[in-house]
């Protein structure tokens, strides 16, 4: 059997998290938890809570550490994270996230956090032309569009512009990046829990870089 994972995905917005993150969890056969996704149900369903979401991230802001956290924390509780492990997108995004995180899956913590990099100005232009699904999240662009006008090729649901990937947003988006995340890669750095891969190149290059790094770090007695 495939044995599961516990990983976290870092990059920056565009950098391709979602397609890869979707990619690694049907390898290892691990759910793929992405904080944005999980928000971004909770608006469509129209919760208090949903709306209170929407606004701060139409703004491109971050929500409260406690939020999130508690998200996660139930999250990662359920029966098919806890036998198998999870690949977390978009979390953590601070360091007191970070923290959290370690806290949440003591005493295992987790295997690896890999730091997905591609330029800031490579992103840019990405997320300009990025569609997404709104139900399942498969990423296209107005290059590689749906085949069928703007229906999902997976689901079939309504492939949309995000309302956050205005130029504005995206830019105080990558600027929080910056701030709050940036220091992450250092954070988990200092404790050797992370490793740098190059997110250019074709997806299924990106895919195998990733493996192969992943695999090795995972090896008995590492
Ligand atoms: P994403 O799809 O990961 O870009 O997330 C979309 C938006 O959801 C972000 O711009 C934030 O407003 C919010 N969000 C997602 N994950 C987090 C997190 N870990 N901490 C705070 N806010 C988050």
């Amino acid at each position: 059997m495939i044995p599961g994972a516990r990983l976290v995905l870092l990059g920056r917005q565009g950098a391709g998290k979602g397609t890869q993150c979707t990619r690694l969890s049907r390898h290892y056969v691990v759910p793929h938890i992405s904080t944005g996704d999980i928000l971004r149900a909770a608006v469509r369903e129209g919760t208090e809570f949903g709306k209170k979401a929407k606004e701060l991230m139409d703004a491109g802001e971050l929500l409260p550490d406690d939020v999130i956290v508690g998200i996660i924390d139930e999250r990662l509780d359920r029966d098919d994270t806890r036998t198998r492990g999870f690949i977390l997108d978009g979390f953590p995004r601070t360091t007191t996230q970070a923290e959290e995180l370690l806290r949440i899956t003591m005493p295992r913590g987790i295997d690896l956090a890999v730091n997905l990099d591609v330029p800031r100005d490579m992103v840019l232009a990405r997320l300009a032309s990025r569609r997404v699904c709104a139900d399942c999240g498969t990423n296209y662009s107005t290059d590689e569009p749906p085949k069928y006008g703007m229906t999902c090729d997976v689901c079939g649901g309504d492939v949309i512009h995000r309302e956050d990937d205005t130029e504005e947003a995206i830019t105080r988006r990558l600027d929080l990046y910056e701030r709050e995340t940036q220091p992450l890669i250092a954070w988990f750095e200092e404790r050797k829990m992370i490793v740098t891969v190059d997110g250019l190149g074709h997806p299924d290059e990106v895919t195998d870089r990733l493996v192969r790094i992943i695999d090795k770090h995972r090896e008995p007695g590492r």
